[in-house]
């Protein structure tokens, strides 16, 4: 008995990793989408029919672990997860052999399959609620084996229960810690990329985009780029007058307006406190001209709503660079646009510049 319930919780620690590296972190919370339920019970219940097949035989019973698989699909799942694991249990149980045992069995999963989906079903899965359902899962498979096997000697519940707890138990640790972990990843990756104010990329994800581009460009001699600089007009006295928070949102405003106005093979940035950048891949000078002022008119003319209820108008200056019409080597573009966006800050702000100058 003892190498069956060892065989089952080998199945269940590589079937954790398994599952996690399938639903990855998305285990963290609750999916709500139906095929997903079903695909996460589904899962669960394939689980349970190998640690069925894999179980201990003792007369007419199967003694092994499947109630975790249960436990694991409401906890993880919901309803419908627990319901698809327990139907695949129910019948992966009666094809392997069916008997008078085979229906008690049933019946006591039917039991810890409906306690588990009511007391695990919140949007985050409760760690500590499901160990309560291991152990209360662990006393009504011991009832319904010594209902069945009357003359079980002890040391086989004992080992039950040693092994049941110990699966369990490294079965919730373990998936919820690649969850944890796969979640983790997922933030710092997105930190490592993007600007958590505005959602764009930042300065770093920026550059290492710009720098494939410009390689790109430079050996294609037919290609062009072109690149905006922006800078928010007397962004300082927005901070001064309505406070650093609703100057944030202000920052949000532009991020999300430049994402509306951009095609998404387009790469924007925030570059700085309240700089960003865009830089447009296979596009004319006077393309890139259009796209600026079109960018400028549209801050100019809708003002900002601030969270406070205030409406203010924010205006911009852009500074445009082109490749090939400014300059032979697309790693000048940055020097050009610059240049530009100073030219434009220096001429009255709220206005693009460029210049059709080759350096
Ligand atoms: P100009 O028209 O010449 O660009 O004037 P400006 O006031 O926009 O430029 P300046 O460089 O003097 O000030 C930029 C301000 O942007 C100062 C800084 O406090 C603010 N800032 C930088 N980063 C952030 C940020 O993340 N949030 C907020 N709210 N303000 C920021
Ligand atoms: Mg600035
Ligand atoms: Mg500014």
């Amino acid at each position: 008995m003892l190498k069956e319930l060892f065989l089952n919780l080998t199945i269940l620690i590589t079937f954790n990793y398994l599952f996690t590296l399938l639903f990855k972190e998305s285990l963290s919370y609750k999916e709500d989408r139906l095929m997903f339920q079903l695909l996460k019970g589904t899962v669960c219940g394939l689980l349970g029919v190998f640690l069925i097949a894999f179980g201990f035989s003792y007369s007419d019973s199967i003694i092994d672990l499947r109630n975790i698989p249960i436990i694991i699909a409401a906890l993880y799942g919901g309803w419908v997860s627990t319901a698809a694991a327990f139907a695949i249990i129910v019948a992966g149980r009666i094809l392997i052999n069916f008997n008078a045992s085979a229906i008690f069995s049933i019946a006591a999963v039917g039991v810890i399959a409906i306690l588990s989906a009511a007391v695990l079903r919140g949007k985050k899965p409760d760690h500590k609620m499901a160990f309560v359902m291991l152990l209360f899962s662990n006393v009504i498979f011991t009832l319904t084996l010594l209902f069945l096997m009357p003359e079980q000697p002890a040391g086989a519940l004992v080992y039950y229960w040693l092994i049941s707890v110990l699966g369990g138990m490294l079965s919730l640790y373990i998936i919820k810690h690649e969850a944890d972990a796969r979640l983790l990843f997922k933030q710092y990756k997105f930190q490592a990329n993007y600007d958590f104010l505005t959602g764009i990329f930042n300065k770093r994800k920026f550059e290492e985009v710009s720098r494939v581009l410009y390689d790109r460009a430079s050996q294609s001699p037919s290609s062009q780029l072109a690149l905006i600089y922006l800078d928010i007009d007397q962004f300082k006295q927005i901070n001064d007058q309505y406070g650093h928070y609703e100057g944030d949102q202000v920052l949000k405003e532009l991020g999300a307006r430049l994402r509306f106005l951009l095609s998404s093979s387009d790469p924007s940035a925030r570059i700085g406190g309240e700089e960003f950048a865009v830089l447009m891949p296979n596009c004319t000078y006077t393309k890139g001209l259009h796209l600026a002022e079109e960018i400028r008119h549209t801050i100019d003319a809708n003002p900002i709503l601030l969270t406070s209820g205030d409406t203010i108008p924010v205006t911009v200056s852009l500074g445009i660079a082109h490749y090939p019409t400014n300059t032979s080597d697309p790693r000048t573009l940055p020097l050009i646009a610059d240049r530009m966006l100073y030219k434009a800050k220096t001429s009255g702000r709220n206005q693009v510049c460029s210049t059709e100058k080759k350096e």
